[in-house]
């Protein structure tokens, strides 16, 4: 896929990281630093005997290559009161979008002057560009209850933390002015999940409605649905792609190996993609993936349903960070607001959607569990011709 991508020349897709190869070099480094540091342990908010201190910066001096007077220097240069504003100073609460920008010969500032006279004029482009943000749609909430509290003295195994945003779902190609309004990459859920744990939880978070779609009409008999006739059940089989293998989900019985005509297909094309391998998402850690950040993956299931996947960040995993591996995957990713309505009460979320329906103007039509009943049934007999299948609001869907 590198070779399709041109992965080397784009300047937000990374080199080729091994997650088990980063987490060794990551772990060394930690392990250098630490004499200085302490990153392994608490920080304490005692204040050390002066003899400590000074041992301490020492420490520091000697890893950071300056003399002990240097590192002196910077240790009182560094206190929590140095970092304070003085008295009087005014908070600068000019907005960054329409601030001045001096009128110099420098290229530079004469781009960014005309993107934000463009940011000011037209909010569209504006909010496009916001979305693609690092710290877009963060979930602050969800970060900061997941943060240890009682921080340990120290943690243990080590293992890396790996940012994976799921965008939004497609079965078809975009048109061209859909990709220029930013849809192509709409973030639909973002996750942290660790280096230890399974791809196949990854994949059991991915919230998609195509998985509980019902593929006949229940209209005679809104009671008749069983949990297992949803398309999740019925066609269990998806596979996540990264780099150049394909992880195949085999854990239901039913499940079918959905890459095997995409990689025979590659196969004729060897020249131009591939080659690819395959494995079992069950038996792979996030530890084992070689991966490029920044560049598009995939999950894919129900046959034509499509969500990119991106990693934009893999770090080692902290002190703050909850040291429970159940907490993971960590949703971060603020909840969608919007949901489809009843058409009936334009209050509650719709349940149920009626297709051609006699008695409606429009179709299909979205209904509530009250309004579904009292407008489509007398006495429990269906009045009129139309069909209905349960409706599941993507607002529904927990991640
Ligand atoms: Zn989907
Ligand atoms: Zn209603």
């Amino acid at each position: 896929m590198d070779r399709v991508f041109r992965s080397e020349e784009q300047p937000f897709i990374s080199e080729v990281i091994a997650v088990d190869e980063f987490l060794a070099s990551a772990m060394h480094a930690r392990t250098r630093t630490q004499p200085a540091c302490s990153s392994s342990t608490a920080p304490s908010a005692e204040v050390d005997d002066d003899e400590d201190v000074d041992e301490r910066v020492q420490q520091f001096a000697a890893f950071a290559g300056v003399s002990d007077e240097v590192g002196h220097e910077l240790a009182a240069l560094c206190l929590p009161e140095s970092l304070k504003c003085n008295d009087g100073i005014e908070a600068d609460d000019r907005d960054p979008f329409v601030t001045q920008i001096p009128d110099v010969p420098l290229v530079t500032l004469q781009i960014r002057k005309q993107e934000v006279q463009k940011r000011a004029q037209n909010p569209t482009y504006k909010a496009v560009g916001m979305r693609t943000l690092k710290y877009d749609r963060v979930d602050y909430k969800a970060l900061n209850d997941n943060r240890n509290t009682v921080i340990p003295k120290a943690y243990t195994p080590p293992d890396v933390i790996l940012t994976i945003t799921v965008m939004k779902p497609y079965n078809r190609p975009l048109d061209h002015h859909e990709v220029r309004l930013g849809r192509l990459l709409k973030a639909d859920a973002r996750f942290l999940v660790r280096g230890q744990q399974e791809l196949s939880v990854l994949r059991d978070r991915i919230p998609c409605a195509s998985d509980y779609a019902l593929h006949k009409d229940v209209s005679e008999n809104p009671q008749s649905i069983h949990p297992t006739d949803f398309s999740r059940d019925l066609h269990p089989s998806n596979f996540l792609f990264f780099h150049d293998t394909f992880y195949v989900d085999s854990r239901k019985e039913k499940s079918t190996d959905l890459s095997e005509g995409v990689r025979e297909w590659a196969r004729r094309r060897s020249k131009e993609i591939g080659p690819f391998r395959v494995a079992d998402m069950a038996r792979t850690r996030f530890s084992d993936l070689r991966l490029r950040m920044g560049q598009p993956y995939l999950y894919l299931h129900q046959g034509s349903c499509e969500h990119l996947i991106v990693v934009s960040d893999i770090r080692l995993m902290d002190v703050e960070d909850n040291q429970d591996v159940s907490a993971y995957p960590l949703s971060i990713l603020q909840k969608y607001k919007k949901r489809t309505a009843c058409y009936g009460c334009k209050m509650y979320t719709a349940k149920w959607v009626t297709y051609g329906n006699e008695r409606l103007p429009c179709d299909p039509t979205f209904f509530c569990e009250e309004c579904f009943r009292s407008f489509n049934y007398a006495s429990g007999e269906k009045i009129g011709s139309f069909k209905a299948v349960p409706f599941f609001d993507r607002t529904a869907l927990s991640t």
